[in-house]
């Protein structure tokens, strides 16, 4: 039986995986269908603490699960496809093998949002992608005008990285305004590749018919007309939804799907302890999550501490 299981290896799960370890709880860590969580798709990482010049996102990845594994970690590629937390110890089912847990620590993340449209669902990988990062530099989109949806710090992130790609990156936003930080506001509205569409929303992407992306058809929300913009990519950056649908009906979630923490990292579960993205809609940033993985694995420690007395 395992003493604790961790769900994730982004920054909450990793980091969690590293405290646990240090603790002499050898974690079992697995990993979902994304090892390194999103932030191996991200290119630098300039506001992580103490990397003055940045770090690549899938670096800080790779050391911090090499750090974990040091101190007995162990990371092991696999789905969790269910959890029975009715029961002690709890019963997980990862890829088809049973395992028994006394804890469980939740780090699941979360995903890309979608758009929600038909084309843009029937267009996925034929020109509409979520990660710039990953393939902003395939062939398809060299020396083409490039649509990015979104006004955050993704969404400013992934347009000023395809202007080394693109031969103009629209920024579609349903806004006049970014809810991106001013740094990176900043910086992406001053990139003379970078052009913005203001208070705009994308209603079709085109073009079904020819399988690939063609171009956008864009609706201004203020004066109600529509255009089309033609392009070869759609990057789709409007935020994320959490890993959280495997706890329904067993964790309290909230209308979004975050995880409701009980106290502290402490869920309604005792024994279940949760931290990063899945559980955070205020701040959702990697040392956060870092931080909640570091405070949910001595939650952990000391709840096994109190059952082992
Ligand atoms: P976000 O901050 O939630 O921004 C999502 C953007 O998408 C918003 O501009 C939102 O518009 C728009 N949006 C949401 N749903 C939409 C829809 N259905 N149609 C059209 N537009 C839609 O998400 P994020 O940019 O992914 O950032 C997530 C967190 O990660 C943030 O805390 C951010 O600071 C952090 N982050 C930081 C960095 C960095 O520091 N370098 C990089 C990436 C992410 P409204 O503005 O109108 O709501």
């Amino acid at each position: 039986m395992e003493k604790v299981v961790i769900i994730g290896t982004g920054c909450a799960g990793l980091t969690a995986a590293l405290y646990a370890a240090r603790a002499n709880l050898q974690p079992l860590v697995l990993t979902g269908t994304m090892p390194g969580g999103l932030l191996t798709t991200t290119s630098v990482v300039e506001n992580y603490p103490g990397f003055p010049e940045g770090i690549d996102g899938y670096e800080l990845m790779t050391r911090l699960q090499k750090q974990a594994e040091r101190f007995g970690a162990r990371v092991q590629f696999g789905t969790v496809e269910s959890v029975d937390l009715s029961r002690r110890p709890f019963a997980v089912s990862i890829d088809g093998d049973p395992v028994e847990t006394q804890t469980l620590i939740i780090a699941t993340g979360a995903g890309h949002r979608h758009l929600g449209l038909e084309s843009e669902h029937l267009l996925d990988k034929k020109g509409v992608t979520y990660c710039a990062t990953c393939d902003g530099a395939l062939p398809i989109f060299r020396n083409q005008p490039l649509v990015v949806v979104g006004g955050g710090d993704s969404a400013c992130e992934e347009a000023l990285y395809l202007t080394r790609f693109g031969s103009i990156v629209y920024l579609i936003h349903r806004r006049d305004q970014l809810r991106a930080s001013k740094i990176m506001a900043e910086r992406t509205l001053a990139h003379p590749k970078v052009k913005p569409v203001w208070d705009s929303v994308v209603t079709e992407i085109l073009d079904v018919r020819q399988d690939k992306v063609t171009g956008v058809r864009v609706k201004n929300l203020k004066t109600g007309q529509e255009t089309t913009l033609d392009c070869a990519g759609v990057f789709v950056a409007i935020g994320h939804v959490p890993n959280t649908a495997l706890f329904k009906g067993m964790i309290d979630l909230d209308d979004a799907g975050y995880v409701v923490p009980a106290k502290g990292t402490a869920t309604n579960v005792p024994g279940v302890f949760v931290a990063g993205d899945c559980s955070d809609r205020v701040y959702r940033q990697a040392i956060t999550a870092a931080g909640m993985g570091c405070a949910a694995a001595i939650d952990c420690e000391r709840y096994l501490a109190g059952l082992n007395q």
